[in-house]
């Protein structure tokens, strides 16, 4: 039996921790491991020399295929509004033969290398494109798939309803391998919400998959377009497969309508992702938290025609959400690492995540006394392990 051990790591309580991998599992973790069996070969031990262990990192929303991570810079000159936006990206994918496999190779690899071992990618599928983006991607979870655990949104960026033909690709997307059903804006780019979202909750239903929308929807709109989808869950009994993308609109409305809705979104098991962008309104933290609705952090699009920012690194991630929720106690930053551990494993529904016997292996060592500073820091990963393999060591990319 093939073992790896590290010793000598703290916790994020400041405690000594030690971790045995066997099979790619957390076989043992505690202040100090009990003596390896006879039938146990520890082939490799990581002295880890007071490094900090975090639980793999959580990425749970971007778009691998769209960046041009690793390339020449793209000068953006796109209007501003969402459809100057929609209408740019679909013209210089066609002109600029952008290769979607090759984008998401070099990007997921480069979240590796950071520590990010869960990732949710959402995939343009659109009438021009068809499904080439999607089968660049399954290329990609295929050559990483002993090491990065990978969910794929199948994404009509361009919209639904003025497309025909979209509803068929998603279909075949969702045969294809994508593993969630993404949509956008039902009001303000299908401008039909109802049929919008009868769409889209019929075609999750008859695959039986979870769904993520990208709702940028300001205000009253945006809550209109809550009502309406938390009348198809009950009806579809689709309780917690439901994930909320951005959700601007929750972060404009007073605290007790807020609380209101947020209840009503607990019960339906309906979770939130934000990218806690510094430029709109984002869902409250702390009310999410009371009301046990789950809120992850994601990059969304990382240097791409969107944007010229982001990075694949969930602590830098992490940074800005403690900025834009104004979080500057040393306590306060575990809530911005939890954005992207945990509560994105529990958004995104990845199985057996954190650190627990039976787990995942999957291990992030950095040189920080604490998860503000490592988040602060954006500490060096020392280590890191996906899936029981070494992937960085000693700060190298293996
Ligand atoms: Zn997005």
């Amino acid at each position: 039996m093939t073992t790896l051990e590290i010793c000598n790591a703290r916790g994020l309580d400041g405690a000594p921790l030690a971790v045995r991998v066997e099979h790619g599992r957390i076989a043992a973790i505690g202040p100090a491991l009990p003596p390896p069996t006879p039938a146990e070969v520890v082939v490799h031990r990581i002295d880890a020399r007071g490094a900090l262990l975090m639980p793999g990192l959580v990425e749970s929303h971007t778009h691998l295929d769209k960046t041009t991570w690793g390339m020449p810079w793209y000068v953006n000159e796109c209007g501003s509004r969402l459809i100057d936006r929609i209408d740019n990206e679909r013209a210089w994918r066609a002109a600029s033969g952008h290769d979607a496999g090759a984008a998401s190779l070099a990007l997921a690899r480069a979240f590796l290398a950071a520590g990010t071992t869960r990732l949710r990618t959402h995939v343009d599928i659109d009438t021009e494109a068809g499904l080439r983006h999607l089968d660049g991607v399954l290329a990609t979870r295929e050559t990483l798939s002993d090491r990065l655990d990978m969910q794929i949104v199948a994404f009509p960026q361009s919209g639904v309803l003025d497309r025909a033909g979209t509803v068929d690709l998603l279909d075949a997307s969702l045969a294809r391998g994508a593993d969630v059903l993404g949509w956008l804006d039902p009001c303000a780019i299908d401008r039909d919400p109802r049929a919008s979202l009868d769409a889209m909750f019929a075609l999750a239903d008859k695959h039986g998959c979870p769904v993520d929308i990208h709702l940028h929807e300001p205000g009253e709109m945006g809550v209109f377009s809550f009502e309406l989808m938390l009348e198809r869950v009950a009806a579809l009994g689709m309780q917690g497969k439901v994930v909320v993308s951005h959700a601007f609109c929750l972060g404009e409305l007073d605290a007790a309508c807020a609380d209101a809705l947020l209840a009503r979104l607990a019960d339906a098991g309906v979770a939130l992702i934000t990218t806690a962008p510094p430029s709109r309104v984002v869902p409250p933290l702390m009310a999410c938290r009371r009301a046990g609705v789950p809120l992850a952090g994601g990059n969304d699009g990382i240097r791409d025609t969107w944007t010229p920012y982001g990075s694949p690194d969930m602590l830098e991630r992490a940074m800005m959400i403690g900025l834009r929720y104004n979080l500057r106690r040393d306590d306060e930053l575990d809530i911005a690492l939890d954005c992207v551990t945990h509560q994105g494993a529990r958004a995104c529904r990845f199985e057996d995540y954190g650190l627990h016997v039976g787990a995942r292996a999957d291990l992030v060592l950095v040189d920080a006394i604490n998860a503000a500073q490592a988040i602060v820091t954006r500490a060096p990963r020392r280590w890191v392990v996906a899936n029981g393999h070494v992937v960085v060591s000693e700060g190298v990319a293996v």
